[in-house]
């Protein structure tokens, strides 16, 4: 979804409403409710506002972090445009989330190969679907993947969006992730090709003993994650290699965050074919700057979108 209803809030005295309001459930929501209410913000907000409200709750919220549930600190974790936060909240924000990084970054490297169960199990654990902009690329990175160059970023964009201009937002294609892909493996080479989501078309198991995908989602709710781009295309060089050990280069990428399930099918695709360099690129810095516009994100809006959830909101009706 785009930043709606308030992109960009400046309102001073609409910031503080929402600073009063939301005081209550800082003190005494259920830690997931809480992680809920951040999160909500954080797609609401600009960065730098939503660094606003965190750093207003202070102490309240200081109190509330003590054995939080992994996904409260990723909703406190708005690395915004580098200013200075707090001791606090390095001490028990950052360094905390730090270590459940580190752990799934162990998770992953371990794979699902000793225990089924366990890496699931362990995948589930933040309650989260992807990591946020911030995280993916240095987990990639310690992962072994690298980034893309901004050359290929830019070309992969463009045929990104020529594909997105084409799509009407209200149509389900419009929410499904698409990318765009270009290797040279051992030799074979695509010079680029646009992938897209294919959850619906292949069946869950399918190829689960080559490149496990686990079914997660935000807090409650479980994706079925067996479809992934990623995880399709790794699948296809895969099958190219056929059982040899290719070498070569892969780049992708993807116009969404790359999801938990996905990062651990990235790290069992450089467990198997470790000679092939996998890098990435993404909609979000370093790579692009400037926050993407709905039309990047779902397509093109064509007719008027009443009553669903593509419908603006319009502040001047915002009585608090
Ligand atoms: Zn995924």
């Amino acid at each position: 979804m785009g930043r709606c209803p308030f992109p960009g809030l400046t309102d001073r005295q609409l910031l503080r409403d929402l600073m009063r309001m939301a005081g209550p459930a800082v003190d005494l929501a259920p830690p997931l409710e809480l992680a809920r209410l951040l999160h909500s913000l954080q797609v609401m907000l600009s960065p730098a506002a939503y660094r606003e409200v965190l750093l207003s709750f202070g102490p309240r919220l200081r109190r509330r972090l003590r054995d939080a549930p992994p996904a409260l600190l990723s909703a406190c974790c708005e690395p915004g445009d580098g200013g200075s936060w707090p001791a606090w909240w390095r001490q028990e924000v950052l360094r905390p989330w730090a270590a459940e990084l580190r752990r799934l970054r162990r998770a992953l490297v371990a794979g699902p190969w000793q225990k089924r169960s366990l890496y699931e199990r362990e995948l589930r654990r933040l309650q989260l679907s992807d990591l946020g902009d911030a995280w993916q690329l240095p987990l990639l990175r310690s992962l072994g993947a690298t980034a893309s160059s901004a050359v290929f970023a830019r070309r992969a964009l463009r045929a990104v969006l020529r594909r997105r201009r084409a799509l009407d937002a209200s149509s389900p294609w419009a929410l499904r992730a698409l990318g765009f892909v270009a290797w040279d493996l051992g030799g074979v080479r695509e010079d680029g090709k646009l992938v897209s989501t294919a959850t619906r078309e292949m069946s869950a198991e399918l190829d689960a003993d080559k490149l496990l995908s686990v079914d997660l989602g935000f807090l409650e709710r479980r994706y079925r994650r067996h479809g992934d781009l990623e995880r399709i295309v790794l699948l296809e060089l895969l099958e190219r290699s056929a059982g040899r050990q290719a070498a070569g280069t892969v780049d992708l990428f993807v116009d969404r965050p790359v999801c938990i399930s996905c990062l651990g099918v990235i790290a069992q695709f450089r467990a198997l074919l470790p000679m092939v360099q996998l890098r990435f690129a993404f909609l979000s810095p370093p790579f692009f700057s400037r926050e993407p516009s709905q039309q990047r994100l779902q397509g093109v809006i064509r007719e008027e979108p009443r009553g669903t959830s593509l419908e603006e909101l319009d502040s001047r009706f915002w009585d608090p």
